[in-house]
Parts: C-alpha cells; sequence; structure tokens
C-alpha cells in the first residue's frame, strides 16, 4: 500500500470517529440506502423487509431489530413504530432512521440497555408509510408555502382518514352488548383502502403486534386512543368529547412515558396550544374517524398512540439535531413500555396449541388473545387482576395475578378439555372470536354473541 493510500485511509478513520453524526432530510433512495446500511453494520440483528408498495411503486420498506431476525420468538412481545404517515410530516421519518443507526451503534458498543432491548424485543421500524407524499412535500422543502402539500398519498387521500370504521360497531356493541376488541373487518375492506394502508393492515394482522407508536408533526403531544368521538356524526371536526377506551389509564400512562422523557413535551405549552402534562384523548382534541390508533386497539391486540412531534411539519435540517436530542430517550422508554404487564403460554394440557383462546381481564372490556405461537401478551398497570382464559371445547381457566411496576408477570394457562355439551355457534358480525366466548361460563361481562348486526351504525 502506498504511503498516500495508508495516509488517507487513516484520514479516512480519524475523520470517521470524530465527524458528529450527520443530521439531514433524507429523500426516498437516501432513506433506503440509510435502511440498508444499518442491516449491514448490524447483520446480526436486523433485517429489511418490505411491507407493499405505494400509488408510484415505492417500497414500504421495514427495519427489523430482534436477536433473531425473521423470527418470531415465544413471548418475546413485537413492538413498531411508523412514521411519515402524512408525507409532509417529516421529523418522525428522520428521528426513526436515526433510533434505527443508534440501536445499531449502541447494540455495537455493548450498551447493557440497548443489548437488552434487543434481546427480549422484536423490534419493526417502519420510517415512511407515505413516500409518495414526501416526495412531493420535500420538492417544495422546508420552507413551504402550501401547509398540506404532500400530506396524502398520490391518490390525494388522507392515509389516517382511510382506515375501516371500526368505532361504528364498537360504539353499538358499548350500548347493546358485544365485544369491543377484534371487531372484523367489512368483507370488501381491501378495495376500500389505499394501497399503503392495505399494506399496513395486512402487516398488522400478520405479526402479533403489542405496543405501537404513529409519529406525527404539527403540535407536539401525546395523543391516545379514541381518535373518534360517540358524538362524531352530530358534531364538527372541533370542541369534540373525551372518549375513552376501557384501556384509559393505560393509554394515559403510556402517553405520560413519551411525553416526560421528551426534551419539553410534559411541559403542555407547545405550539400555541396547551395539554396537561403533553397528552391528550384524541376525541377531546378533535374527533376524527377512520383513523390507524383506533384501528390497532379494535382490530388486533396492539396499543397504538400518536405522537405529534413537532410545531413545524418539515423541520429546517438545523433543528433535527436538537430533535433528536430531545426524542431520543423518549424513543426509548416508550419502546422498553412493551415488557409490562402479563404474558404467557395458553396452551392445552399436553401443551398443544388452542385455537381461538382468549385472555380476558375482569373489569377491562378488552380482551386480547394469543399468537400463532400460543403466546399471549396483556399490557397492565402494576396492580391485581383477575385474568381468564378460554377457549372453545376447554374449561376456563381463572387466576389472581399482581403485576408489578418492571418487569412482565408470567402466567401460563394449560386447559383442560371441557366434559360439557358442546354449545351451538352462531355466526356474528365480530365473527368467530364473539362465537369462542359464548362456550364459556364467564363470571362477569355479558357478552351477547348472538347480537345483530348494526343497521347503520348507532342509533
Ligand atoms: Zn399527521
Amino acid at each position: 500500500m502506498s504511503d498516500l493510500l495508508s495516509a488517507f485511509l487513516r484520514l479516512l478513520l480519524l475523520f470517521k470517529l470524530v465527524a458528529p453524526v450527520t443530521f439531514r432530510h433524507h429523500r426516498y433512495d437516501d432513506l433506503v440506502r440509510t435502511l440498508y446500511k444499518v442491516r449491514n453494520q448490524c447483520p446480526d440483528v436486523t433485517r429489511v423487509y418490505s411491507i407493499g408498495r405505494s400509488v408510484r411503486g415505492r417500497q414500504l420498506y421495514v427495519l427489523e431489530f430482534s436477536d433473531d431476525p425473521g423470527t418470531h420468538e415465544p413471548l418475546e412481545p413485537e413492538f413498531k413504530y411508523v412514521g411519515n404517515m402524512h408525507g409532509n410530516e417529516v421529523l418522525g421519518r428522520e428521528l426513526l432512521l436515526q433510533l434505527a443507526e443508534f440501536l445499531c451503534e449502541e447494540f455495537r458498543n455493548q450498551n447493557p440497555r440497548i443489548l437488552r432491548l434487543i434481546h427480549d424485543t422484536r423490534i419493526h421500524i417502519l420510517p415512511s408509510m407515505n413516500p409518495d407524499g414526501y416526495e412531493v412535500a420535500a420538492a417544495q422543502g422546508p420552507y413551504m408555502s402550501g401547509y398540506l402539500v404532500g400530506r396524502n398519498n398520490a391518490n390525494g387521500v388522507d392515509l389516517n382518514r382511510n382506515f375501516p370504521d371500526l368505532n361504528t360497531y364498537f360504539y353499538y356493541n358499548e350500548k347493546y352488548g358485544g365485544p369491543n376488541h377484534h371487531l372484523p373487518l367489512p368483507d370488501n375492506w381491501k378495495s376500500q383502502v389505499e394501497p399503503e394502508t392495505r399494506a399496513v393492515i395486512q402487516w398488522i394482522r400478520s405479526f402479533n403486534f403489542v405496543l405501537s407508536a404513529n409519529l406525527h408533526g404539527g403540535a407536539v403531544v401525546a395523543n391516545y386512543p379514541y381518535d373518534k368521538s360517540l358524538e362524531h356524526r352530530s358534531r364538527s371536526s372541533h370542541h369534540s368529547s373525551n372518549s375513552p377506551t376501557p384501556d384509559d389509564k393505560l393509554f394515559q400512562k403510556l402517553a405520560k412515558v413519551y411525553s416526560y422523557a421528551h426534551g419539553w413535551m410534559y411541559q403542555g405549552w407547545n405550539c400555541g396550544d396547551y395539554f396537561p402534562d403533553g397528552i391528550t384523548n384524541g376525541a377531546s382534541w378533535y374527533s376524527l374517524s377512520k383513523g390507524m390508533q383506533d384501528f390497532n386497539y379494535l382490530h388486533t391486540n396492539c396499543f397504538e398512540i400518536t405522537l405529534e412531534l413537532s410545531c413545524n411539519k418539515f423541520p429546517r435540517q438545523e433543528e433535527l439535531q436538537r430533535e433528536w436530542l430531545g426524542n431520543r430517550e423518549a424513543l426509548i422508554q416508550f419502546l422498553e413500555q412493551v415488557h409490562q404487564g402479563i404474558k404467557g403460554m395458553v396452551l392445552d394440557e399436553n401443551y398443544n396449541n388452542l385455537t381461538g383462546a382468549v385472555i380476558s381481564v375482569s373489569g377491562i372490556n378488552h380482551d386480547v388473545t394469543p399468537g400463532e405461537q400460543g403466546d399471549y401478551f396483556r399490557l397492565l398497570l402494576p396492580g391485581t387482576y383477575t385474568v381468564t382464559a378460554t377457549a372453545p371445547g376447554f374449561d376456563p381457566q381463572t387466576v389472581s395475578v399482581t403485576v408489578g411496576p418492571a418487569e412482565p408477570t408470567l402466567v401460563n394457562f394449560y386447559l383442560k378439555k371441557s366434559k360439557a355439551q358442546v354449545y351451538p355457534m352462531r355466526r356474528t358480525p365480530s365473527g368467530e372470536q364473539a362465537a369462542r366466548v359464548k362456550v364459556l361460563s364467564r363470571p362477569s361481562r355479558k357478552k351477547d354473541p348472538g347480537m345483530k348486526k348494526p343497521h347503520r351504525g348507532p342509533a
């Protein structure tokens, strides 16, 4: 090697060591390169995969972190971050790329907190759900005159108003009895939604996600479900009322974890708005229909909140470093929240998988189901709970569980085959799930799977 070349290489190495992390906006090609760069730097704990394509044919890439990428390990929860659903709200996209680089770098530095996180969690990062909208916004740049340019996808559709509306079922069920979890998709849902939405729905149906956040901009607040108020139809889109889920206290805590770990969100005064503790119920801010976070809660096991992260939807490049430092701890702490409550296996006496098992917590009208391998996760605040596992054809099993503040409590269920006669099952709007619940002699809530399909929403 020539002296000149080795001097150059040494210089390059020196530069690499002292150069600050570069903060810049990433166009699509740059984003893809960055994901693959992280993939190549941390090949043992990462994987890049696509969940589908945008209207313009751009791949919706996800970067996965796990000690066994590409595999669901039983009792290891699945977590996701989604950015840039509104193409012109770009901070989330940049923060998620920074997060990806940070996780990889700290893994390589043997940072014990990050090692543990990657060892115990399967993390999925979708930095841009709307790459087409982003390119339109980015062509205009940070000094945008049109505030909404690039918000929608290439078909002009707002993706956070594009998910099937399951709230209507839910409000009906609240009134007349029926489940508010795993509500079914309309038969023709695929033809009713945009390609990006379709890809995300298929994605969240194919993993048993437990916790998630959807990153936006235009305000600074952590927003939790429901987004849609009960009075949505009769009111204008502002001055709505609080619309809590059965998991309201848990959602408030999750939102506070983010706001208090964030540099300034918790202060509440941001962008000319005030939100106590830097959090808000979605509907009490303004009601929106067909949003992603309500869909996650009503259709899947996933608890999702929406993070509004910057007053300026397209911050200048010079602001990115401050934003990253303001969000870094919050992004990690929120991720760590996936490890709380209870988790375990639901199997039969011979450790075989059960079909249609459901985990219910007394006093919280929102059940969860195990994944394909029989493991379930139920986020809960510290406290003592009565938890019941049920499956059709098996005797239900109820236990009392105490949940602490840190680690999740392990609660396994091994159900015995029921000797009772088989109950007739009827088809219901909520499909199999509700019918399964009927089999049980359940102590608490009334759930009537024989309910009729709502005519046109709540009366
Ligand atoms: Zn948004």
